[in-house]
């Protein structure tokens, strides 16, 4: 199949990881409420990669989410759930992952993840995530604001399940995962799920700042906003979670999803949004 502009398109799903499931490369947000709506719509154009926790909202996101996926193939989802650090011991964790799958209206998770590292020694954690999995409660375990000292041990605990995601902060503006997080996630062959992938605050594509990118968005008829998701998902491993809660933005999202930029397209955005080096921990926002 081939755009517009004559360029091959990518596949809308890769590999969750290197031995895990198909996966839409561009899922959708739902921090802190997502609108069922918009939601539904961008599962009907292939965002069916769903991003919650038991937080967001006070566990409304999952509930708003659940009213949403109502009547869809379950096996059509790749529905993502988190887990509170101050719920992350042996009983928290499968108390919390049981009220989310009930907000959810739902039998399983496909990736539970620990949200970020609280007090909770972490191999008690994944201990309870592993169980999860036996269970069927969940199809794989996955962690979220972990640098790769907390990886490295989270994952050394663990006995029969791999970890299958990182859900880390990557966008135009924070880069230092590439230098960090993802060269382990490509020794451990497991998945980076960048979150506010648009920025913070969200790009302006009238702004100076983003001159570059809009100027590759008018070359392939699309907005600068899905120029940004594809070159986020560059790399194979990386997956990214926009939310929307205006159809127009749902859409433009989708874009992303096949849309292939060139060496020249990713080298441009590099170059005027230069990765830096990271001072202090992984940052979170
Ligand atoms: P984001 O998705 O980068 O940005 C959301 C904002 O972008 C909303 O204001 C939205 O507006 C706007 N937007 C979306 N698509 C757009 C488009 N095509 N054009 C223009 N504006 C657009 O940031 P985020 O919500 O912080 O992050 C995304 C998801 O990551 C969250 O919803 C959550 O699921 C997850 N997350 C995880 C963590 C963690 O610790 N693991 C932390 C933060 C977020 P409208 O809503 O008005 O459409």
């Amino acid at each position: 199949m081939s755009s517009r502009t004559g360029r091959k398109r990518l596949q809308a799903r890769k590999p969750f990881g290197e031995s895990g499931p198909l996966v839409s490369r561009i899922g959708q947000g739902t921090w802190p409420v997502p609108d069922p709506g918009a939601l539904r719509h961008g599962i009907e154009l292939g965002l069916t990669h769903i991003d919650t926790a038991e937080m967001y909202g006070d566990g409304k996101s999952e509930e708003f989410v659940g009213k949403a996926i109502r009547g869809i193939a379950r096996d059509s989802l790749f529905l993502v759930s988190k887990v509170l650090p101050q719920n992350a011991h042996t009983r928290g964790v499968a108390d919390a992952c049981d009220r989310s799958l009930r907000r959810l209206g739902t039998e399983y998770l496909d990736c539970y993840l620990l949200h970020w590292r609280g007090n909770v020694p972490i191999g008690e954690t994944m201990a309870a995530l592993e169980k999860l999995v036996d269970s069927g409660k969940a199809r794989s375990i996955g962690v979220s604001n972990l640098d790769p000292w907390d990886l490295r041990e989270a994952a050394g605990t663990l006995n029969t399940h791999k970890i299958a995601c990182d859900q880390v902060l990557y966008n135009l503006d924070e880069r230092t995962i590439e230098d960090h997080e993802l060269p382990w996630v490509h020794e451990y062959g497991c998945a980076l799920v960048a979150y506010t992938p648009l920025g913070q605050p969200v790009l302006d594509p009238d702004g100076k700042k983003f001159a570059v990118v809009a100027g590759i968005a008018r070359k392939y008829g699309v907005t600068p906003h899905a120029v940004v998701l594809s070159y986020l998902t560059r790399d194979p491993s990386v997956f990214a979670i926009p939310k929307a809660s205006r159809l127009p933005h749902v859409d433009a999202n989708a874009a992303a999803l096949t849309l292939d930029l060139s060496e020249s397209d990713v080298a441009a955005i590099s170059a005027a949004h230069p990765n830096r080096e990271r001072v202090g921990p992984l940052p979170t926002n």
